[in-house]
């Protein structure tokens, strides 16, 4: 059996990398569409044999519950819609399957949380690095001590932009700059590959003045988070830089580096380590499933089996109270205890 999904928002996303990885799954498929553009609606349902009457509206967006094909409720949209489309997705019985960054604020986090539980409907965050095979191989070495106690890791997360007019450059509708955006990827794979929760943090931001990309969103944030005593990550997000995507883990006898950390595909693990006089380098290769088709047949493979997602919405709101901290510490100065995460 193929768990049917609607797939909600025909953006970049959505249309290059989701719906032609929903066609490249092995327990997921795609089962209606829903935009707000009649058009481009009428085009990809075309294209993808959805007929017309599994297209939706966001204005009919709650008819969804008359449509038995429909299990999975798949939102990609501006962040600051994952909250309302959530909601009334669990209230039209569906499960939810929303991408990340989960909401603007951990209280809609929490919102979206209960209404899930109350409709008793699965709620999973697009979180793909989870889904990663070199980030699980990293995780696995980490566990496993591979090169001796883990010290210090770095991340950069940084790409340059250039639409001003882009909902990702309105606070409102992205609820930050660079941070939620991909920084929050360095932020979850971290605490992935670590299984552990930052206790404080530290940060600084900073956008040029003037440039319309930023004059209402960061365009650089850097911040450490402390895990333990001495074990300290050092992350930065960038709107304005050449792209780089970086995770280095330094270890007591090695470090593990991963290049192309958090794109689609292409990630290179090497890891380093000195034995006796000799320093020895590894390249570690390892196959590539697409990471959006992994990360739907999870959630659908949960919901056949009745299991619970890997990235639950608590995942979710953990990530938006260390982003919350983050920019309370760069407002601030100061850096920012964090002592609870519960839901
Ligand atoms: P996009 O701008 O390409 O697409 C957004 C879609 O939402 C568009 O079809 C747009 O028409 C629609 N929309 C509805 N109301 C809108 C409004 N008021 N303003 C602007 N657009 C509106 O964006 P995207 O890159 O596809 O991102 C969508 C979501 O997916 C975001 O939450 C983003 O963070 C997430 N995302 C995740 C990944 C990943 O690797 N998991 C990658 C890119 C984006």
């Amino acid at each position: 059996e193929r768990i049917g999904y609607a797939v909600v928002g025909l953006g970049h996303l959505a249309l290059e990398e989701v719906i032609p990885a929903l066609f490249n799954c092995k327990f997921s498929r795609l089962a209606a569409l829903v935009s707000g553009d009649n058009k481009k609606m009428e085009k990809v349902a075309l294209q993808y044999g959805i007929s017309p009457s599994c297209c939706y509206t966001y204005e009919c967006f709650d008819e969804l519950r008359d449509n038995p094909d429909v299990k999975v409720i798949y939102i990609i949209l501006p962040n600051s819609m994952h909250m309302e489309f959530t909601i009334r997705g669990a209230r039209a019985g569906k499960h939810i399957l929303c991408e990340k960054p989960m909401a603007n604020s951990s209280t809609e986090c929490r919102k979206m949380i209960t209404a899930c539980n109350k409709a008793k409907v699965k709620l999973m965050i697009a979180y793909r690095m989870h889904f990663q095979p070199h980030t699980l191989k990293l995780k696995e070495m980490v566990s496993k001590n591979r090169f001796g106690e883990v010290r210090y890791i770095e991340a950069a997360n940084g790409q340059s932009s250039a639409n001003p007019e882009h909902w990702r450059h309105q606070a409102k509708l992205a609820g930050g700059g660079a941070l939620p955006d991909i920084g929050i990827y360095c932020l979850n794979t971290i605490r992935f590959i670590l299984q552990k929760e930052p206790t404080e943090v530290f940060a600084y931001q900073y956008s040029t003045p003037e440039d319309p990309l930023f004059k209402d969103t960061e365009e650089l944030i850097s911040w450490q988070m402390k895990f333990r005593e001495g074990l300290i990550a050092s992350c930065m997000a960038h709107y304005k830089v050449r792209e780089i995507k970086t995770l280095r883990i330094h270890a007591e006898r090695g470090w593990m580096f991963m290049d192309r950390a958090f794109a689609y595909k292409g990630q290179q693990l090497s890891t380093s380590r000195a034995d006796g006089e000799e320093e020895i380098e590894e390249k570690i290769s390892l196959s590539e499933p697409n990471q959006f088709a992994a990360e739907m047949d999870h959630f659908s493979q949960c919901i056949l089996t009745k299991r619970a997602p890997n990235t639950p919405g608590e995942e979710g709101l953990r990530d938006q109270i260390i982003m919350e901290a983050i920019y309370k510490s760069a407002n601030t100065g100061k850096p920012v205890r964090i002592k609870d995460y519960k839901y």
